[in-house]
């Protein structure tokens, strides 16, 4: 059975998650805390990366190069853009990109480095899962596009240009960066974000009030996915 790695990038994020665990170690390794656990005979690796790009990546990649982890599943909150989303709903990743990873003065577009790709597409076979999962709890799971960037958005521009850019339905702070990593690193990866806020000018006050409860809907899914993959 594949070892598998949960993560989120806020404490509140995976909070929902260890209560699934039963018994857990922890472990300090490279300034983070790893939570380990055996759930249902399989071996889980569970943290919180702190918010961005950065932080994400680290985690990602400690993840699978130093715990072993050979499939990720991130769970968290997101900005929505595409007005079908609204708060609490569910958005699987299809592909993300780095929405603010910009050398566009030199004729490359948005998202683009050389010797990278605006996007990244995560794995088809758990988007598949998600669908089942989805349909034996009666929810409605949305697929699309996420931008990811080292900025919290509140502003009715930026998603405009982010929409205008990328086609994005959701934006948040972590998918991209650890999208990078497990496709360098050959792992299948899986970020499903619940709608804590729309990303306008009251983006800042949705968030306080639904990032909890659009956690615990996040993480809840992501933990009937693990019970799928276990089996
Ligand atoms: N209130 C927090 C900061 C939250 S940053 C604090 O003070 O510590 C927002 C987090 O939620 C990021 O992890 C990001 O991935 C996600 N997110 C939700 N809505 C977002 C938005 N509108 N823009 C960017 N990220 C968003």
């Amino acid at each position: 059975m594949r070892k598998i790695a949960i993560m989120g990038a806020m404490p509140e994020e995976i909070a929902p998650i260890l209560t699934y665990l039963g018994e857990y170690t922890t472990t300090e390794y490279a300034g983070n805390t790893y939570y380990e656990a055996i759930y249902k005979g399989t071996s889980l690796v569970v943290a919180y990366s702190k918010i961005g790009k950065v932080f994400s990546t680290l985690t990602a990649a400690t993840m699978i190069e130093h715990f072993g982890c050979e499939v990720l599943l991130f769970s968290g909150v997101a900005g929505g853009i595409n007005p079908r989303l609204k708060i609490g709903d569910l958005i699987v990743a299809t592909k993300l990109a780095q929405h603010d990873l910009d050398i566009t003065v030199f004729g490359h577009p948005m998202g683009f480095v050389p010797g990278g790709s605006v996007f990244i597409e995560t794995d088809s076979e758990l988007i598949t899962l998600a669908k089942e999962v989805a349909m034996e709890l009666g929810k409605s799971v949305q697929e699309g596009i996420i931008a990811t960037g080292d900025q919290f958005v509140h502003n009715e521009a930026v998603k405009a240009a982010i929409v205008s850019n990328f086609k994005a339905d959701a934006l948040e702070m972590e998918g991209g960066s650890v999208a990078v990593a497990c496709n360098a690193l050959n792992i299948p990866f899986f970020i499903l974000r619940a709608i804590s806020d729309t990303a306008d000018t009251d983006a800042s006050f949705s968030f306080d009030e639904f990032m909890e409860s659009s956690a615990v809907i996040s993480a809840e899914f992501v933990m009937k996915m693990v019970d799928k993959l276990v089996h």
